[in-house]
Order: structure tokens, then sequence, then C-alpha cells
């Protein structure tokens, strides 16, 4: 029963799906844990660290492994040379890589998909879109403060009071309420909206502000959000653009399941913020939810420097590495079976809830209903 852990191939991919720190933990429950030579080294992560915590260091990690995981998907070829039989676990964005899925169902391989596994109470510690979101949340508000060319804090020296900034971070799921906690910490003053009813609570809960447009809330399934119609959107955008001009510093991190981000600032609204302001929109990769915002670049609308977020739990590689590791740790955990006599074995419960969800293929066939509608 062996778990070999990927070496990440994918562009700009700094994390790992395994750190040395839990490589203990698998052993524990009788993994053999094999590590491709440097999968590491970006979230710096020595081979010499996992040979120390108990793996071995191998490149031919991936042969014989009864499961291999990863943080971004396997590619095509290293898919396609998978014995059928084996399992993988890593996200696994379904509609962008129909090609990669329709690999994995004609080549047996059973694949796992982690920004499915349900978000239920239970499946709480194997969320790794919260644990991913929670980093990207955080380095948000840090790199608006870097930007920004003042004090987030109010100060009062001496030479005078400096007034703080102000922040307003639109979307407060679990990126926006840690982008909203990191820029409090820092000293700003921060005002927050959402379209969820619950939202507001969770903004005034860590001591920002809530906006309140007085618009209808827009609660979906699950706990998401809905969509907005043409109007309600453009309403809430004509209703934030104040708050958006007097902003030093504008945090965006809306998204809608399934959806492409919704744009809530026009190019038009963030001409009206101040020399020198900034904008940070975490949902560039996806849309983006400001007009014009680029991922992976900083451009510039108006007097406004705005930064589009492009892969950001990558940027801070290291702690998302080991939060996303601590993820597939509890995942495998239950998919694990002791069995005092017969020893440990990897036998995930196809009934299972979690199990099920995150399922993606799994014996030649597409079991994640949606993917199977859009590829078959
Ligand atoms: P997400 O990444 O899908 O969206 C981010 C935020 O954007 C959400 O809060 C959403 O309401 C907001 N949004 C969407 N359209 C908007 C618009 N037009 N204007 C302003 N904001 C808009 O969401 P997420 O962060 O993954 O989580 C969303 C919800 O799920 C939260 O309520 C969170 O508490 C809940 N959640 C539950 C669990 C669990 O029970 N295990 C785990 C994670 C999150």
């Amino acid at each position: 029963m062996k778990i070999a852990v990927a070496r990440e191939t994918r562009e700009g991919e700094a994390r790992v799906a395994m750190v040395p720190e839990l490589v203990g933990k698998l052993t524990a429950l009788g993994w053999e844990v094999a590590v491709e030579p440097g999968a590491g080294l970006h979230s710096l992560l020595p081979d010499e660290d996992y040979a120390e915590a108990g793996a071995t260091v191998d490149e031919a990690a991936l042969e014989g492994a009864t499961v291999v995981c990863s943080v971004q998907p396997l590619d095509v070829a290293r898919a396609a040379a998978l014995p059928a039989g084996t399992s993988t676990v890593s996200f696994l964005p379904t509609r962008q890589e129909g090609e990669l899925v329709a690999t994995f169902r004609d080549g047996g391989v059973t694949s796992y998909a982690m920004e499915l596994v349900p978000r239920i109470s239970r499946a709480q510690s194997m969320d790794a879109l919260s644990s991913q979101a929670l980093v990207a949340g955080y380095r948000c508000a840090v790199v608006a403060a870097g930007m920004l060319r003042r004090f987030f804090p109010l100060s009062m020296t001496a030479a005078g009071t400096v007034q703080p900034a102000t922040v307003v971070v639109l979307g407060a799921g679990v990126a926006g309420l840690q982008a909203i906690a990191t820029a409090k910490r820092l000293g700003a003053v921060v005002q927050a909206y959402d379209v969820r009813a619950a939202a507001a609570e969770e903004i005034a809960s860590m001591g920002a502000k809530p906006i309140d447009l007085e618009l209808e809330t827009l609660e979906g399934s699950g706990g998401y959000a809905r969509e907005m119609t043409e109007d309600r959107a453009a309403r809430q955008r004509e209703l934030l653009t104040p708050y958006i001009a007097a902003a030093d510093a504008l945090i965006t991190t809306a998204a809608v399941p399934g959806r492409q981000a919704p744009m809530l600032v026009t190019a038009a609204m963030v001409e009206q913020m101040s020399p020198g302001s900034v904008v940070v929109d975490l949902a560039a990769e996806t849309g983006g939810n400001v007009e014009g915002s680029v991922a992976g670049e900083v451009v510039r609308i108006g007097n406004a420097q705005v930064w589009g977020g492009r892969n950001v739990p990558s940027q801070m590689p290291g702690p998302a590495s080991r939060l996303y590791a601590q993820n597939i740790v509890n995942l495998l955990t239950l998919m694990t079976a002791t069995d005092e006599e017969a020893g440990a074995s990897f036998a995930p419960d196809p009934d299972d809830e979690i199990v099920a969800g995150c399922c993606v293929t799994r014996e030649g066939a597409i079991l994640h209903e949606p993917t199977r509608q859009a590829l078959e």
C-alpha cells in the first residue's frame, strides 16, 4: 500500500501535496510514502526532510503506487501511464480537464477531486477549497498593504496623526473574511459587502463594517451565493460606487460556484478612486470581479494599480502545502481501513457521502454526473 507524492508539473505551481511533517501520519496508518525528487523544493522542503520523516525519495515513486497525490492534476501523459486500479487525489477542475478525465476513465484510474469534497461538517478537515482560500485571502490583504504607499493603521505620533487607510472587501466567503481579518489586524478601517444574508454578521464578527445596500440577498444551495440578474448587478454596482470611490484599497473575492466570477466593479468605478489607490482582484483568473484586471499582472486603471490574482495560494507555498497536506491526510484516513489481523488497506467506501462526492472516475466510468453529462 503505497502513496506517491508527485512533483508538480503545471506552470507556476509551487505547492506540494505532502509535507515531511505529516509523512509520519501516513506511515502510522500503514502507508509506504514515496516522493518524487524535488517535489517539495518550491515550498522550501528538501528531499532529505522527506527521507528523515520516513518517506523514500525516488524518481520511480509513481511505479506501483496505490494512490498518487498532487496539488494540480497530473498531466495527460503521466495519467495515461498509470495502471488500471490506481487512484489519484488532487484538485481536478473537470470542466477544464476533459481530456484528462477521459484518460482516467479509459485507463481504469479512480480519480478524486479535492474541490468536490462536500462542504459538510464531517468533511471540514478535508476541505482544501477552504484551506487554500484562507491562504489566498491573507495574501490579498498583504499585497494590498504592500502596494499602498501609505499606512494601514492610524498612527498617532509626536509628528502628528496619520489617518488609517480605508479598505473595501467585496465577497466575504472564506477568502474575503480572511482578507478582512488581516486588513483589520494591520489597522485599516474595513468595510465589506456580500450578497448572502449571513454575511453581514460574519463581516461584523471580524471587526469590519458591513455595507448595507438594501438589496435582496442571494442565497443559493449549500450556503453559496446565487448568480445575479443583470438588473440586480447594475443596481449593486451603482450603489457600491461611492464606497469604492472613497476606498484606498479594494479587495474583491466574489465567486458563484460553477459560473464565471461576477463582474462587480467596472473600469469607470475604478477610475473614480483617488491617486495611489490599489485594487486586488482575487477572481482575475476566473473572469474577474473588476473589469480590466489581468491574472498575474498589475495594470493601471485611472488612478489605481490593479493587481490580478493568479494561483494566489501558490504564492505562499509553504503554509498552503502544509494545510493541503493535512486535508489529504484526513481524506486518506477516511479511505484507509485498519484491521488487526489483515492490516491496513486502501478501502474507500463508495457509499460514503464524502468519498462518493469527490469521486470523478472509477472502473472505466465517470461517476461525477455533471462531468459525465458534459463529456459523454
Ligand atoms: P465562494 O468562493 O464560492 O464565493 C466567495 C464569496 O463571494 C461568497 O461569500 C459569495 O456569497 C460571494 N459573492 C458571490 N456573488 C457576489 C456578489 N455579486 N457580490 C458580492 N459577493 C458575492 O465561497 P466560499 O468562500 O467557498 O464559501 C461560501 C459559503 O460557504 C460561506 O457561507 C462559507 O461559510 C460556507 N462554507 C461552508 C463550509 C462547510 O460547512 N464545511 C466550508 C466552507 C465554506
